[in-house]
């Protein structure tokens, strides 16, 4: 069913709250509920802009150690910009829940529509799935894999593109295992080496969902499907479906390219492309953007769409699942956070001020980045705001990190004395 965007009802029921948060957003109709959150519809007192916001109770859901990243990573995320992925506006938290402000999908989800019509025609499964590619290989590009393609999160706009949700999230080891032993209970989209918990290629674990969402988009029902998850399991790894006789050579050849439950033998997303069955009908924008995508460096393609300019340590801070190693000597990406309740000018200013007296040259990018560089040392620092007039800082090394280690990091902190509220020690 289509949903509508009207402002949010007053009407109180169990699906309407009728509260304000952080004195910014009224909150309205229940759209949908996660396996971890629940999200609503909501206005923006300041401007009236009609969002959605998804609701995640840290107490239910996480442990105190998850919280930073959570919010690290989703701010990471704020930056992909992509027309088939939905924008997060904000991030805000209180003490017992976090709030994701995020673009509101007007009409719903889009497997909604294939429950309601059954499968798709050929064309438009086409074209959903291009848009599904275009958006999975820009975010690819960008060192984030979603590895939770599934069709709750494939969302629709007012226009009948399709969004991407759940980016950030999934790109949580620990969220995303949670998510797939408790509640999601069946596999029915999750490639066989993410399953069987073996090491894997998050790139090609999302081929491998493509796989069974382009089959479900045709075919009208899942490849594998069997309520004994043994069975289902055994059949995925035997590749054990049928197509519907309606499914055209092409697809089928395709199909069978992305259900391969050998990742290394898999077709690349990138790859998947050139497919006769994907090519079919471009219209001629797509195709440009994709051929772009494909023949761009991480660096042209994050300049061209943000339209700004971006030094390595902007890329190398969205690219934590990324192999940089053609781009930069990146190893091991050492980081140290802390959380601050100065203005980020003031925390930025103390950091420049310490960088400065140890013989740091400090340059200054846009959005509360700062990149820090010494001979073969690079820092980059970051400061999100995850509450009213709490920071979160991030002091990545990205270059010479053992040097950091012993020479450096006692000094840093020192210097920033009273600047830091609590130190949350060290990861990746
Ligand atoms: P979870 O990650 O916990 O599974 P989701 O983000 O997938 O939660 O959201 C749950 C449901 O809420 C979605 O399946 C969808 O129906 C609805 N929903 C989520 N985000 C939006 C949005 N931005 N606009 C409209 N509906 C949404
Ligand atoms: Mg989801």
């Amino acid at each position: 069913m289509e949903r509508s965007v009207a402002p949010p009802s007053s009407a109180a029921g169990s699906t309407t709250t009728n509260t304000t948060i952080l004195g910014k957003y009224e909150m309205g109709q229940l759209l949908g509920r996660g396996s971890f959150a629940k999200v609503y519809q909501a206005r923006s007192i300041a401007d009236g802009s009609i969002v959605a916001i998804k609701v995640i109770d840290k107490e239910a859901t996480m442990n105190a150690s998850m919280e930073p990243r959570i919010i690290r990573e989703v701010a990471a995320m704020r930056r992909l910009q992509h027309p088939n992925i939905l924008k997060i506006h904000e991030v805000l938290a209180t003490k017992s829940k976090i709030y994701l402000v995020m673009e509101l999908a007007t009409n719903g989800e889009l497997f909604n529509k294939i429950a309601k019509r059954g499968r798709l025609t050929e064309s438009s499964a086409r074209r959903y799935f291009q848009q599904l590619v275009s958006a999975l290989i820009f975010c690819h590009q960008n060192g984030v894999v979603h590895r939770d393609i599934k069709p709750q999160n494939l969302l629709l706009d007012e226009q009948g593109n399709l969004k991407v949700s759940d980016f950030g999230l999934s790109a949580l080891p620990e969220l995303h295992d949670t998510i797939l032993h408790t509640a999601c209970g069946t596999p029915a989209y999750t490639a066989p080496e993410v399953i069987s918990r073996r090491g894997y290629d998050g790139a090609k674990a999302d081929a491998w969902s493509c796989g069974v969402i382009l089959f479900v988009f045709l075919a009208g029902f899942l490849p594998f499907d069997d309520s004994n998850l043994v069975t289902m399991y055994r059949k995925i790894q035997r590749k054990e479906f049928t197509y519907p006789p309606w499914i055209s050579k092409s697809a089928k050849w395709l199909i069978s390219q992305l259900l391969d439950p050998n990742p290394n033998t898999r077709i690349s997303i990138n790859n998947l492309m050139h497919s006769s069955w994907f090519k079919k009908s471009l219209n001629l924008k797509t195709q440009k953007s994709l051929g772009d995508l494909e023949l761009m460096s991480i660096k042209e393609c994050r300049l061209e769409e943000e339209n700004k300019v971006m030094n390595a340590f902007d890329i190398i801070s969205l690219s934590s699942g990324l192999n940089l190693s053609g781009l930069f000597e990146v190893v091991k990406i050492k980081e140290k956070r802390f959380t601050s309740i100065y203005s980020p000018d003031l925390i930025l200013e103390r950091v420049s001020e310490v960088g400065g007296n140890l013989g740091f040259d400090v340059e200054r990018g846009k959005r509360g980045i700062l990149g820090l560089e010494k001979g073969r040392l690079g820092i980059l620092v970051e400061v999100l705001e995850v509450a009213k007039s709490l920071f979160l800082v991030e002091l990545k090394v990205v270059q010479g990190g053992i040097e950091f280690e012993d020479v450096y990091w006692e000094e840093f902190r020192k210097g920033l004395g009273d600047v830091v509220l609590s130190w949350h020690g060290d990861t990746i």
